[in-house]
């Protein structure tokens, strides 16, 4: 069973009384676990395509299955608590509130599921493997780029999603930043088993997954997986 199946998936947009295809017939399958970087240049359709699966835009055409449901079969209630159940998203301003302490921002994606109860241990929890137990308390103006940024990340994965979206999540942080954070989504990612879908353009963080799908024009160039052998990247 695939965890994310995309069937034709097209969006287009309108500007004056020109068309641009933004994503432009993706078929493809990603299964419960996998850890996909999506790269490509600018213009490529990246953030198109992860808001398409993050279910913050509607396609134009095609179809996007996540856990077997057929997402455009739902009305705007159920499509939004199934984005608040299913899907953790980790935006590149983050998006913390600021007038909240770091538990806080954390637990807040709890507000829109039921049984949230064991919500707090979990964040709790969260904060620890994000390493910042310690600020626990603190408000985001009080924390790193890099610390508001695992703080986005334990916020994100606190409802149990089956799918991590991150748009260039290495943008703004320096390098050293950007390595720690591909070793703690590396650590999720098989702890948790959840799949990640990464957008960059910086090639040590997409050589970190171990699928690569490169955009061209709203189109899927190339999709190649890991080798387990050799570590040489194979066709998926
Ligand atoms: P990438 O993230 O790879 O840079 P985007 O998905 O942002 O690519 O953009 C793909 C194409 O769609 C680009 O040509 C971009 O200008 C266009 N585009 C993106 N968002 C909009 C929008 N809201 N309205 C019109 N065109 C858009
Ligand atoms: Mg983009």
């Amino acid at each position: 069973m695939a965890n994310v199946r995309l069937v034709e998936l097209t969006k287009y947009y309108k500007r004056g009384s020109e068309v641009i295809k933004a994503v432009h017939g993706v078929t493809l399958d990603i299964d419960k676990g996998e850890f996909i970087a999506v790269v490509g240049r600018s213009g490529s359709g990246k953030t198109t395509m992860l808001d398409l699966l993050g279910l913050l835009l509607k396609p134009t055409a095609g179809s996007l299955f996540i856990d077997d449901v057929d997402t455009a079969k739902l009305g705007d209630r159920d499509r939004a608590h199934m984005r608040a159940l299913k899907v953790g998203f980790v935006f590149q301003e983050y998006n913390l509130l600021s007038g909240l302490n770091v538990l806080e921002n954390v637990m807040l994606p709890l507000r829109y599921v039921k049984n949230g109860k064991d919500g707090k241990q979990r964040a709790v929890e969260l904060i620890e493997r994000v390493g910042l137990t310690d600020r626990i308390k603190h408000r985001p103006t009080e924390l790193s780029g890099g610390q508001m940024q695992r703080v986005a990340i334990a916020r994100s994965m606190v409802n149990r999603p089956s799918l991590i979206l991150l748009d260039e999540p290495t943008g703004a942080v320096d390098t050293e930043t950007a390595a720690q954070l591909v070793e703690l989504l590396k650590r999720l990612n098989t702890e948790d088993q959840v799949t990640i879908v990464l957008v960059t353009h910086d090639t040590d963080i997409a050589g970190a997954a171990r699928r690569q799908i490169r955009l061209k024009d709203g189109q899927v160039l190339t999709d190649e997986r890991m080798g387990a052998r050799d570590g040489e990247l194979v066709p998926a």
